[in-house]
Formats: C-alpha cells, sequence, structure tokens
C-alpha cells in the first residue's frame, strides 16, 4: 500500500466557468489557470502521482505546453490514471476536501464524485469528496480563490 497527498488553489476571477470535479457550477467567478483549471482534479492528480513516485501535475502537464490550454483536467486524470496503472499500481480510494467561501458544493458533490470516479476507473463508493469554506479568514474566505486537498490510497 502506498499514500499520496495532492493540494492546489486557484484564484477566482470574472469571465471564467467555474469547473469543479469535472462539472461546471453556475457563479459569477471562475478558476484561472492554463487548463479548465479545475482544482479538485488537479489535486487528486498529484494524490496519484505522488503516490506511485511519479512527481507532480506539473511536470507531465506543463502549463506552458498550447496543447492544455483550455484543456478539461479530466483529461489530464484519465492519463494520469493510465502512468499509474501502467506502474502496476491499482488505486483503492481517493479522498477530497474542497475549500470554498462559495458556491455550497452540496448540490454538485453527487456529479464530481461520479465524473472523477469514471476517469479512474474506480466504484464511485470509494471516491469521497468533503467541502468546507474557511469560515471568512484568508485569501479562500474572502473569495478570491477555491483550494483543494486529496489524499489517494494505492496498491
Ligand atoms: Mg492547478
Amino acid at each position: 500500500m502506498r499514500t499520496g497527498i495532492g493540494y492546489d488553489i486557484h484564484r477566482l476571477v470574472t469571465g471564467r466557468k467555474l469547473v469543479l470535479g469535472g462539472t461546471v457550477i453556475p457563479f459569477e467567478k471562475g478558476l484561472l489557470g492554463h487548463s479548465d483549471a479545475d482544482v479538485l482534479v488537479h489535486a487528486v492528480c498529484d494524490a496519484l502521482l505522488g503516490a506511485a513516485g511519479l512527481g507532480d501535475i506539473g511536470m507531465h502537464f506543463p502549463d506552458t505546453d498550447p496543447k492544455y490550454k483550455d484543456i478539461s483536467s479530466l483529461t489530464l486524470l484519465a492519463q494520469t490514471n493510465r502512468m499509474v496503472r501502467e506502474k502496476d499500481f491499482s488505486i483503492r480510494n481517493i479522498d477530497t476536501i474542497i475549500f470554498a467561501e462559495g458556491p455550497k458544493i452540496g448540490p454538485y458533490r453527487n456529479s464530481m464524485q461520479q465524473n472523477l470516479a469514471a476517469a479512474v476507473n474506480l466504484d464511485p463508493d470509494c471516491v469521497n469528496i468533503k467541502a468546507t469554506t474557511t469560515e471568512g479568514l484568508g485569501i479562500i474566505g474572502k473569495g478570491e480563490g477555491i483550494g483543494a486537498m486529496c489524499v489517494a490510497l494505492i496498491e
């Protein structure tokens, strides 16, 4: 058994779609980034890469590469899944936290769970999504960004 941890944060700006866990969420702002800036999926990629000893997301999908411009991060997660399985690992479970002052995550939790599970060929029961605010504190609390963490167990 091996574990990996992933963390990411992106800035919230006007004029961008908000994509979290592969689900488009109606909101007045979206996350800024080279890809679709899906902070939750980026944290999951990093946790899986970390568990498998494969470095990090920036090494494999650099934000200087035009082929990743506006790409769905679920595509990057599916590619990460292939890399992990090519090393003969299987994924046991993925646990995540989204840090956001808004929007409410609850209504989209199921959809995000299904998206993540499908991208890594895992039973949705083995993918967990939690969400919390930061009680108005710090950059996330002020609504300037959204963060995410992930822990993954592979065998
Ligand atoms: Mg990122």
